[in-house]
């Protein structure tokens, strides 16, 4: 099994791991993969120099017909539905009518599954944006990403784009006032002739102390489940990763963990 793209707007319903019976949305290409990080571990597989250059994003009033159409057929055949997730090949929130996307998805929900969260999986580039920010506010799950407190961890595991500055996302998660989810991936590895670990004591204690000033209402802790781009990359043992999610919760915090 190799890396995969999703070919269709509205994806699933799928048992994921982490957030349960989950109908997925993808906002980006159907073809190809559309980020700007370019994650070792990425299930899209690598981000393509000139993925930039179309930016082929799904149009607001196509993804709001395709989801209310699949919702209603869902609903009319008494499938279960946990969960909508914004995901896909890519980052979500890179979409110029993400706000209004939400408010669609959140009207959807509201008429045929109103008991279902909204969740968002984010690199947490975007912040900046205040129309982002305040779609983010309105989800029932918005699921930020931050796989180290170290820049060049991040350099190694993560591959942002140049304009990444890790301080301003660590001031945003902050806006929040805990009204966020941070999301972890834990992996081991060899990349551009250098190691990369963020399991070590050091990492782990200082993504714990960003955790302590950014206040997440939970912190989601989870290894690789598929095929990655880079090949050489570990996936972490359960048990290491329920040591470190003890710590995060004699920090005080709630986790979830999936090995
Ligand atoms: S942020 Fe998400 S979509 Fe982008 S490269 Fe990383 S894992 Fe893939």
């Amino acid at each position: 099994m190799g890396t995969f793209l999703f070919h269709e707007i509205i994806f699933g319903p799928v048992s994921s791991r982490r957030l349960g019976i989950s109908l997925g949305i993808n906002l980006l290409p159907e073809n190809s993969k559309l980020c700007n990080f370019n994650c070792v571990y990425c299930e899209c597989g690598w981000t393509l120099e000139n993925s930039f250059v179309k930016k082929q994003f799904q149009p607001r009033e196509k993804v709001r017909l395709a989801l209310i159409e699949k919702l209603s057929v869902m609903k009319n055949n008494g499938e279960k539905l946990d969960v909508i997730t914004f995901a896909g090949n890519g980052e979500p929130t890179l979409h110029p009518d993400f706000a209004g996307v939400i408010d669609d998805t959140l009207l959807a929900r509201n008429t045929y599954y109103p008991k279902a969260r909204v969740a968002v999986l984010s690199n947490a580039t975007r912040l900046n944006s205040d129309s982002v920010f305040n779609a983010l506010l309105k989800v029932d799950d918005n699921i930020l990403k931050l796989d180290s407190a170290r820049t060049q961890t991040i350099s190694l595991i993560n591959c942002p784009n140049n304009d990444y500055n890790k301080e301003e996302v660590i001031a945003n998660f902050m806006k929040f006032k805990g009204n966020f989810i941070l999301q972890t991936m834990f992996v081991k590895g060899h990349f551009k002739d250098h190691d990369f670990d963020n399991t070590t004591e050091y990492e782990v204690e200082s993504w714990i102390d960003i955790i302590r000033k950014t206040k997440p209402k939970m912190v989601m802790i989870y290894t690789i489940a598929r095929d990655t781009p880079l090949k050489n990359i570990e996936k972490i043992s359960l048990g290491k990763l329920n040591e470190i999610a003890r710590k995060v919760e004699l920090a005080g915090f709630k986790t979830s963990v999936s090995g």
